[in-house]
């Protein structure tokens, strides 16, 4: 692994499968990193696990290092947040029971989102954002999207997000998630890394910014993405100082959904030069990554 956070390349840390909303199975994901020229992987899907089995057979056939992962859902002062556990539980963990909880607010989520986009004019909404998603994984935002760009409702899903399913909009429902102490209590419990998913995406003043991160480290959360997909580089390098002020490891990763979408896995832009420290120098990620991840950790099963 190199050391510095200047040199990533190889590294990708968020990704998503057809076990959540990204596009390609496990498999195809590992061999798609696999052609980029990555080494050292997460699949970090919403919520579940569910993929980890199938994208660890690929990885290790392809040499690839996966470190397991998910990305879950949760609420800081009503804003909805997003927290990436590296080294989930295994079976009969805590965090097994915190995911358990995760697919079933997902699920009643799921049934708010559709009364509420009925009323605005898309009958049969839960059945057409099921036939979107293709399998009974608990649904997302971006397949109530698809059924709405699918119905003629909107042009594309930026403009689904924008009109019924962003933040604000009558489809963003957040009242069934956790709060981000307790996913973070979960994590950590487990033996796991916390890591604040990207963190400028969440439209936040640099004060608000602040204090989610002091409150995210004070529930035991270690890192934060200090690049998450394409970022202005000033706020790149402003966020890499907050980071090191408060002893926080910076991880990386494109949150690749879907070939064609905004950005392919490994793609992470200019890295700043900076003091803070690499999530792969974390004590409970390195002697793992050295090792070749997933021989030394407990498998990780599917949850249904
Ligand atoms: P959910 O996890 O069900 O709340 O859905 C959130 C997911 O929707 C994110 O992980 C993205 O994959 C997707 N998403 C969020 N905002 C947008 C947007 N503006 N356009 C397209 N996809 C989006
Ligand atoms: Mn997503
Ligand atoms: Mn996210
Ligand atoms: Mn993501």
């Amino acid at each position: 692994m190199p050391e510095r956070i200047g040199d990533a390349s190889g590294i990708d840390l968020h990704l998503h499968s057809t076990a959540s909303d990204g596009r390609l199975t496990p498999e195809a994901l590992m061999q798609l990193c696999h052609r980029r020229e990555l080494h050292t992987v997460a699949v970090t899907d919403h919520d579940t696990v569910a993929g980890l089995d199938e994208a660890h057979q690929a990885a290790q056939r392809l040499n690839l290092t996966l470190l397991p992962g998910a990305e879950l859902s949760c609420r800081w002062r009503g804003i909805g947040i997003h927290v990436v556990a590296l080294l989930p539980g295994a079976p009969g963990s805590v965090l097994e029971a915190g995911l358990a909880q995760l697919s079933e607010a997902r699920h009643q989520r799921a049934a708010v989102i559709a009364q509420r986009l009925e009323r605005a004019g898309l009958d049969s909404a839960l059945e057409r954002a099921r036939e979107q998603a293709g399998s009974d994984r608990p649904l997302g935002r971006p397949d109530f999207a698809r059924a709405l760009v699918e119905a003629g409702l909107v042009a594309d899903l930026p403009a689904a997000f924008k009109r019924y399913l962003g933040a604000g909009r009558p489809g963003d429902v957040k009242t069934h998630w956790p709060e981000l102490a307790d996913v973070v209590d979960w994590i950590v419990r487990d033996g796991g890394v916390a890591v604040l998913a990207h963190p400028l995406r969440y439209r936040l003043t640099r004060r608000k910014l602040t204090q989610l991160l002091d409150d995210f480290a004070a529930a035991g959360g270690e890192g934060a993405e200090l690049v998450s997909g394409y970022q202005n580089e000033q706020r790149t390098h402003d966020l890499a100082g907050l980071l090191e002020r408060r002893g926080l490891y910076a991880s990386l990763g494109s949150d690749f959904h879907y070939e064609g979408g905004a950005l392919a896995p490994g793609t992470l832009g200019p890295l700043p030069a900076s003091a803070v420290a690499p999530i792969w120098q974390h004590p409970k990620l390195s002697d793992k990554l050295k090792q070749s991840a997933f021989e030394s950790l407990p498998t990780t099963g599917s949850v249904s």
